[in-house]
């Protein structure tokens, strides 16, 4: 919680047990005072403690005042406001870290920082799940995360039809049509990063090729593409297929690459 009437940055004692994380014993017990002067019930204070903290790809070494906080784990108060120095906007509830302190040294990667739009965490989170999900089959390289990332706004990021599908659907980020014995190609407006020493195999959806005779032809990402996925339809059927923005048009299988420690020039993209 963000609470610019704090005038310390506090973590919640229990927090701090449950995680084993380590407390410094404070030289002068405090007692936390309310509003009407009268001590509160969360302290005293008599720890402090360093913890990692993540807000999205904003990342730092806080100082926290060891309190009983009950509904909280963490209250951020004026230290923190002030350090940080974010711009907020209430109405949206969208914290920017756009500070010199945070651009420098905060924030990982992205240097426009978050905003926590339910839509944007979700997305987020799929693009981890995904990571995970691919990481387990993937070989035991230091860097073995799958790096999904969107080329437009609406593309859509690969899933998992069933928690026991092999591969993740890939959805057409374009209509497109498919004409009878004629193949197309649909952008997936996706670009993604394999690990070292594996590919991905685009594969039909089973329930395209049963059913419309729709096949994938070419399909094979390179660990080293940065590109855009696209997927090459062939419609072996004789009435014309419309894909429509959005649809799931074909499977994407990570695996194993056979060569070993080959590298490959021409990155595309
Ligand atoms: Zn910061």
């Amino acid at each position: 919680m963000i609470d610019s009437g704090a005038t310390q940055d506090f973590i919640d004692r229990e927090v701090c047990n449950k995680h084993g994380i380590k407390m410094i014993k404070a030289k002068n017990p405090r007692e936390i005072y309310l509003a009407d002067r009268k001590p509160s019930a969360m302290g005293p204070v008599t720890h402090m403690t360093k913890v990692p903290v993540d807000i999205s790809s904003h990342r730092e070494l806080a100082t926290f005042q060891v309190a009983n906080l009950q509904n909280h784990e963490v209250i951020l108060g004026m230290p923190w406001l002030r350090e940080h120095n974010p711009t907020i906007d209430w109405n949206d509830k969208r914290i920017t870290f756009n500070s010199e302190r945070c651009t420098t040294w905060c924030l990982k990667s992205s240097p426009v920082a978050y905003a926590i739009p339910e839509e944007k965490a979700l997305e987020e989170n799929l693009i981890t799940r995904f990571s995970k999900i691919q990481a387990k089959n993937g070989p035991t390289a230091n860097n073995q995360s799958v790096r999904v990332r969107k080329l437009s706004a609406e593309a859509r990021v690969p899933m998992k039809g069933t928690a026991r599908a092999a591969g993740h659907d890939l959805y057409a980020n374009e209509g497109t049509d498919v004409p009878a014995r004629v193949q197309a190609i649909v952008g997936t407006g996706i670009a993604i990063g394999l690990p070292h020493n594996t590919y991905g195999r685009i594969a039909p959806r089973s329930s395209l090729a049963v059913k419309h005779r729709l096949m994938t032809n070419a399909g094979v990402i390179d660990s080293d593409n940065r590109g855009e996925v696209k997927v090459v339809l062939a419609n072996l059927g004789d009435q014309l297929y419309r894909v429509e923005k959005g649809d799931r048009i074909a499977q994407l299988i990570i695996e194993k690459s056979r060569q070993q420690g080959g590298t490959r020039s021409n990155p595309v993209g």
